[in-house]
């Protein structure tokens, strides 16, 4: 047996998490925020560090305006500015988007380079990161992974790497109380998969295994509350499963379902855990075929069979997304290009993985 397993970010979870360990917070003696257009102050969630901030008499400067699936152009402008405001820690708050760009700025902001050189991870240094996660989904927080939109290959496109993880993250799921239901469901299905995913790779280790069966058996409990919108109760499960679907991923990475999700996002404009939804029929058939036995053990831990599955994503999740034949064609050379032969153990043939998005339309 060999593994390795990494999470060195510090985890502070549980409502109150930032008041009760407030000086944690503080990794440095001028901070820049970076947060979405509205998900810091709705969620409560920037006012708590501003107050952790004011009383600890750090300066610093906030950026209210990231936007879904954050552009790599935009966060170098704000490595610019937090530079220039001479930050020496970055704090990221929000869903996955504003946390990924947070992880960007901490890179910009300490090495003026170009975006080839973040995303081959080649800068040298990065400021520290204090993460305040305001979804229950992208587990983000604890991972070293940032998912950036890259105009120039016209997809997305990711950098992360030991370095990259949040020095450390509050989950306060009364922060998320303030998200809509579909925004809600559309990210307990990223956690999910998450999770589902990080059993099925290929870099699956009794580690993660551990982590992951766990968070699969209390995510089979709530896709009914999910699906009938009785969210009272069960936020504080969804953000314990978005955080282990994160440090599952953190040492696995994705696999097939999300890179063949993330053309439907970029060409699209389908919510990101809503892509993977849409995906997940394409995907059970190709494990059915190539990874029967893992399929078998992530279904059972779920505590749901295959075919309820696929009919739970049908209800909750309908499919109105159209594509022409062509368009396909790109797709699945862009998916191929995310190497899932070496993730999932599965085909790495464009004109395999073209059939697969054609079973969805
Ligand atoms: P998101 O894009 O961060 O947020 C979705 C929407 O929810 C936004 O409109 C946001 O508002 C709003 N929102 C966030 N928190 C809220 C709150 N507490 N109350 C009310 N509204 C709130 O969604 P996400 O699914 O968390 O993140 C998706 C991104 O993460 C994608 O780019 C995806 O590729 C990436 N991702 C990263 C990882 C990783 O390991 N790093 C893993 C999977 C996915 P604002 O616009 O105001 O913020
Ligand atoms: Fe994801």
């Amino acid at each position: 047996m060999e593994f390795s397993f990494n999470i060195p970010t510090s985890i502070f979870f549980g409502r109150g998490a930032i008041q009760r360990n407030a000086s944690a917070l503080v990794l440095g003696s001028r901070a820049y925020i970076v947060t979405g257009k509205s998900s810091g102050r709705v969620s409560g969630a920037l006012s708590d560090v501003e107050r952790v901030l004011n009383t600890h008499s750090i300066p610093y400067e906030v950026f209210e305006g990231v936007g879904n699936n954050p552009e790599v152009e935009q966060c170098k402008e704000l490595g610019a500015k937090a530079r220039a405001f001479g930050a020496d820690f970055i704090v990221g708050i929000g869903g996955g988007s504003p946390l990924d760009a947070a992880k960007a700025v901490a890179v910009f902001a300490a090495n003026d380079v170009e975006p080839e050189v973040l995303f081959a991870n080649k800068y040298e240094h990065i400021l520290p990161i204090a993460a305040v996660a305001t979804t229950s989904g992208t587990g983000s927080e604890a991972t070293p992974w940032s998912v950036l939109t890259w105009h120039k290959i016209k997809t997305k496109m990711s950098f992360g790497a030991l370095n990259s993880f949040p020095r450390v993250a509050f989950l306060d799921p009364s922060y998320t109380d303030s998200l809509p239901l579909n925004v809600t469901r559309d990210t307990a299905f990223d956690a999910f998969t998450h999770c589902f995913e990080s059993v099925i790779s290929m870099k699956a280790s009794p580690m993660t295994d551990a982590v992951n069966f766990y968070a699969l058996s209390r995510f089979g409990k709530l896709m009914e509350p999910l699906e009938k919108g009785e969210l009272d109760g069960i936020r504080d499960e969804l953000m314990l499963i978005s955080l282990l679907g994160g440090i599952g991923i953190a040492n696995t990475g994705t696999t097939l379902m999300h890179a063949m999700g993330y053309p439907l996002t970029y060409f699209k404009n389908v919510p990101h855990g809503r892509a993977n939804a849409f995906v997940l029929p394409a995907y059970l058939a190709e494990l059915k075929n190539n990874r029967p036995q893992r399929l078998n053990e992530a279904l059972h831990a779920l505590g749901v069979s295959y075919e309820a599955l696929v009919a739970y994503v049908k209800r909750c999740y309908p499919f109105d997304v159209q594509a022409q034949k062509d368009e396909l064609t790109l797709w699945a050379e862009q998916t191929v290009a995310k190497n899932p032969h070496k993730t999932t153990g599965t085909s790495n043939d464009a004109a395999h993985i073209w059939s697969l998005y054609e079973m969805l339309f």
